[in-house]
């Protein structure tokens, strides 16, 4: 087998095409109608089911007596990305799933798509929602312009303190900016958000200044007041086989990147592509090559349907897409023609009697030009190295409910500590950070 691994296998208007949203904006008459569906349920289940807490029913009341900048307000208030969450929350797992409407009319309010209705609208109308507090002469370091660490500076910077982000990048916004799949995220909406929350005041930024490289915790200590981590996962699962390091075999954050980044017509697409994992980065990446003009993308799985990280709602994507997903098998051997990865030898696997995945020892040989591990980021914690440094659980920087880390003065939230890994779950960290934060700095 010869790899064929080509640029340009779409052509532009087709990869247009192939991109475009998800979900497109509601318009004003679909953004009426629909919140004229929600019941304004007393105790609403949606409230209880999104972690940034945002009041739903008030906000969809908003739009439908015609207040939509209100209604964006209000979303912005407990959840200042509320527009990129409005576009990739997993709803269906989430506000959505609770709707009462699920069981009148088999439909719920599509929740997410009204919020990104409300906050397009007060994005495009240039209104800044927010004021900040008169300065109180103290400042915070955040490192990670990631969502945990751009809503924590945000909620510090409405509360009066100076904040300095710590950026190892050249921009802004984390996997918002670097992650995300492009069909959920087009025309430079991690951008705008980013910019409506420095519009703020009080936020400086610094870009490619890294954490254990530049600076190090003891000197963050030794020069703020307080000291936020929002570092997400800086590192990525290996298969442990041989010749992962070969020609065809990337890690799937880095090629995501690409995806979000460069020209997508200049990207190197196989013709037979197989990805491994089952969470949310194996679907994007499967999903997103497949736009790209690849002929046969297949998923492959190590333990069941039920148990993948991806949602349901994933899963049918990536099919209606044409990938072909299949479980219950593992990567055994990459083999390898002419120093090019040319096929991927899996085996099947079961539970044992104890429950334990293990491998059945039959196999089989899925043909591969282009390889993408998706198994999985983790935090590689060596930045954190200091003289003190906050305590680990797992791989993880342990915190308590107000996301307090073992540190007196250092609070961490986002994919960094524990707890679901979702833009969502990260922005409601940051919040609680800085509220926290607040309080140690007013009263110690
Ligand atoms: C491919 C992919 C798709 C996803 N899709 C979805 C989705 O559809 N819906 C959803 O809700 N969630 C999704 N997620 C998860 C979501 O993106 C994360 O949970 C969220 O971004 C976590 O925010 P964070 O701020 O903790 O970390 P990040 O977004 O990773 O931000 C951390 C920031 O810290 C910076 N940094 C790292 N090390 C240093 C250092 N030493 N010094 C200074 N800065 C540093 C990084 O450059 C980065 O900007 C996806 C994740 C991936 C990988
Ligand atoms: S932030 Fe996410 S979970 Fe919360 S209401 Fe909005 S779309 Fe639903």
């Amino acid at each position: 087998m010869i790899a064929d691994i080509r640029c340009g296998r779409l052509d532009s208007d087709e990869i247009r095409q192939n991109f475009s949203e998800l979900h497109p904006p509601l318009t004003e008459l679909q953004a009426i109608q629909e919140s004229a569906r929600c019941l304004f349920c007393h105790d609403a289940p949606c409230v209880e089911a999104c972690p940034t807490d945002i009041d739903i029913p008030g906000f969809i009341r908003k739009i439908a007596s015609g207040n939509v900048n209100g209604a964006a307000k209000t979303i912005l208030s407990e959840n200042i990305m509320g527009n990129t969450c409005g576009n990739v929350c997993p709803v269906e797992e989430l506000c959505e799933q609770v709707c009462v409407k699920n069981t009148s009319e088999e439909k719920p309010v599509v929740i997410g798509q009204l919020q990104r209705y409300a906050t397009d609208h007060l994005f495009e109308s240039g209104i800044q929602a927010f004021k900040r507090a008169a300065d109180s002469g103290k400042n915070i370091a955040v490192v990670g312009a990631g969502p945990a660490g751009l809503s924590c500076a945000h909620r510090l910077a409405m509360l009066g303190h100076n904040v300095t982000v710590y950026e190892s990048r050249d921009e802004p916004g984390g996997l918002n900016e670097y992650g995300l799949a492009a069909y959920k995220m087009l025309d430079n909406r991690a951008a705008r958000e980013v910019a409506f929350i420095l519009e703020i005041g009080g936020i400086k930024i610094e870009t490619g200044k890294s954490l254990g490289e530049d600076f190090d915790l003891a000197e963050l200590r030794r020069k703020y007041d307080a000291v936020f981590i929002g570092l997400g996962h800086n590192a990525v699962r290996t298969l442990g086989i041989e010749s992962e390091a070969v020609d065809g075999v990337y890690n799937a954050v880095d090629f995501i990147e690409l995806i979000r980044q460069e020209d997508l017509s200049t990207l190197p697409v196989g013709r037979n592509v197989v990805v491994i994992g089952g969470g949310n980065t194996a679907i994007d990446i499967a999903v997103q090559i497949k736009k790209l003009g690849a002929e046969s993308v297949t998923m492959v799985y190590r333990r069941g349907f039920d148990e993948m990280g991806a949602t349901e709602f994933e899963q049918q994507v990536a099919q209606t897409n044409g990938v072909l997903i299949r479980t219950q098998a593992q990567p055994h051997r990459i083999l390898i023609e002419d120093d090019q990865l040319a096929a991927v030898e899996f085996e099947y696997t079961k539970k044992d009697a104890n429950g334990q995945l293990t491998g059945t020892g039959e196999t089989f040989v899925l043909p591969a030009d282009q390889l993408f591990k998706a198994i999985g980021q983790v935090l590689d914690a060596s930045p954190l190295e200091a003289d003190e440094k906050p305590e680990l659980t797992g791989d993880r920087i342990k915190v308590d409910k107000f996301q307090h880390t073992s540190l007196p003065d250092v609070w961490a939230g986002g994919d960094c500590t524990p707890g679901k890994d979702l833009t969502v779950t990260a922005v409601q960290d940051g919040k609680i950070a800085a509220l926290s934060i607040n309080e140690y700095l007013n009263h110690g």
